[in-house]
């Protein structure tokens, strides 16, 4: 009992670094080096190449080499086939498509991605995926026609994902990357479904999505300069399951039994154990930058390329700018009243771009040389003064680590080293004053990010959902 009060007493007074070494227990000159390689020239220069197609709108000319977003699209590929060609073959490019009819597409029109992949040296399958969208558009969303240099909106967010390629494919790494360049997200998130389905039939098992969208702004409409804070967006009790209660309530089924209280209440999700696994990169890697977790899907009535990825099953996070400009956002070319409006290049500051790409980078890297995130995890201790935690071997991993925090706390606040065993009990922890959850770590000392028990905290992906 004395052990549990002194506990509670350190919790109040955890450093923000004691939490990054608990996530992070070892720390990685691999992933400081890659953060050196990140380049804001790099940034800039694909930004300026973008805006230079005019726009990039899903519906405009497919056909022009030097307008729309057919000559976008050919020219990222290029630059996927440039880097390929400089690993020696270690991307392998992909164009998966869909053809779609809408609200916002009148005529059936081709939603093409242009992907790269990474494959994994010895786990393949499992598959760590960044995404950004290459499609721009200005104030009316049907408008094809005239200028959307989209430089920010979603510039910002595809030349993170290309310079992540650039730098990554330099190495290998045992579970496979998928840098995507999405399409017809401005007309219904189609890109994001288009991707999301093609990682289904391809049996990916997909760890995250880190989904980057209007990411390159420090200039906020209210005045305010933030450079230094990314947010990371990260849904609560997972999607997937809940459109599982939906489809069993419509279908009169009974209620799907991953639909219980499975411990960390209906409050948490895989993918807000990779929001903390950033926060934490952020907090041990990255000077004077850090992650403002914000525990909702998307910004409030906003959605994003993550989304389908989530209604997949899938953990996902969205990154966008600490402080967003809206004249700067789906506006036409003008000025009022001494307001510039519009999506163009002067408003991307390429120093705070460069930290989110650096913050991506290593995520990829980290949980691509980490092992797995540990399944089968399972807790008991009711009526007992300790816990019990137990899970499944991950492949890939030498030893483990249980983590636990307070019911209120927003980041894991404990740790406890497991060495190679499947189970732990935490003497005089009491379970239910605590969530709990489980990761897996290389022999190297890369961790994965922290799984909590039943399916609502699984990376895996949930078997039934239909969305
Ligand atoms: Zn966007």
């Amino acid at each position: 009992m004395r052990t549990t009060i002194l506990l509670l007493a350190l919790l109040g007074s955890v450093s923000t670094q004691a939490l990054a070494a608990d996530v992070h227990p070892v720390e990685q000159p691999l992933l400081h080096e890659i953060t050196g390689r990140v380049s804001a020239d790099e940034l800039h220069s694909t930004i300026a190449t973008l805006v230079g197609f005019g726009t990039r709108h899903t519906l405009s000319d497919t056909k022009s080499e030097k307008r729309g977003i057919g000559a976008a699209r050919r020219w990222i590929k290029s630059r996927f086939e440039s880097f390929s060609t400089a690993c020696g073959g270690c991307l392998e490019v992909v164009t998966p498509s869909q053809t779609v009819t809408g609200t916002r597409v009148p005529q059936p029109t081709e939603v093409m991605d242009i992907v790269a992949i990474q494959r994994g040296t010895s786990d393949p399958d499992r598959v760590i995926v960044i995404t950004g969208h290459l499609d721009s558009r200005v104030t009316d969303v049907m408008d094809f026609k005239h200028d959307a240099p989209g430089a920010n909106d979603d510039g910002s967010g595809t030349a993170a994902v290309i310079e992540a390629a650039r730098v990554l494919s330099k190495y290998k790494f045992p579970a496979t990357l998928v840098y995507a360049a999405l399409s017809g997200e401005e007309q219904g998130l189609y890109g994001g479904k288009v991707l999301a389905d093609y990682a289904k039939q391809q049996r990916w098992q997909v760890e995250t999505d880190l989904n980057n969208d209007i990411v390159g702004n420090t200039h906020g409409q209210d005045g305010g300069v933030n450079n230094t804070i990314v947010r990371i967006f990260s849904e609560g009790y997972k999607r997937a399951l809940l459109l599982d209660v939906r489809s069993a309530a419509r279908d009169g089924r009974s209620l799907p039994s991953a639909i219980k209280d499975d411990g960390n209440s209906f409050a948490d999700s895989p993918s807000r154990n990779v929001a903390r696994y950033m926060s934490a990169l952020a907090d041990a890697y990255l000077g004077h930058f850090a992650v403002r977790r914000v525990y909702r899907t998307d910004r409030y009535g906003r959605g994003g390329d993550q989304v389908p990825f989530l209604e997949a099953g899938y953990p996902a996070v969205r990154l966008t700018e600490a402080d967003e400009n809206y004249t700067r956002q789906h506006q036409d070319l003008r000025s009022e009243g001494g307001i510039p409006y519009g999506d163009t290049i002067d408003g991307v500051d390429f120093a705070y771009l460069a930290q989110v790409t650096r913050l991506n980078a290593i995520t990829m890297a980290s949980m691509a040389k980490a092992p797995a995130p540990p399944a089968g995890v399972d807790i008991e201790g009711a009526v007992k003064s300790d816990t019990t935690i137990k899970w499944k071997t991950a492949s890939g991993a030498a030893t483990y680590r249980v983590h636990w925090r307070d019911t209120t706390a927003p980041q894991w606040q404990r740790s406890y080293a497991a060495g190679d065993a499947t189970t732990l009990t935490l003497k005089d922890v009491v379970i239910d004053d605590a969530f709990f959850g489980v990761s897996a770590v290389s022999a190297d000392g890369f961790a994965s990010p922290v799984a909590f028990p039943g399916d609502a905290g699984s990376f895996g992906g949930t078997t039934t959902a239909t969305p």
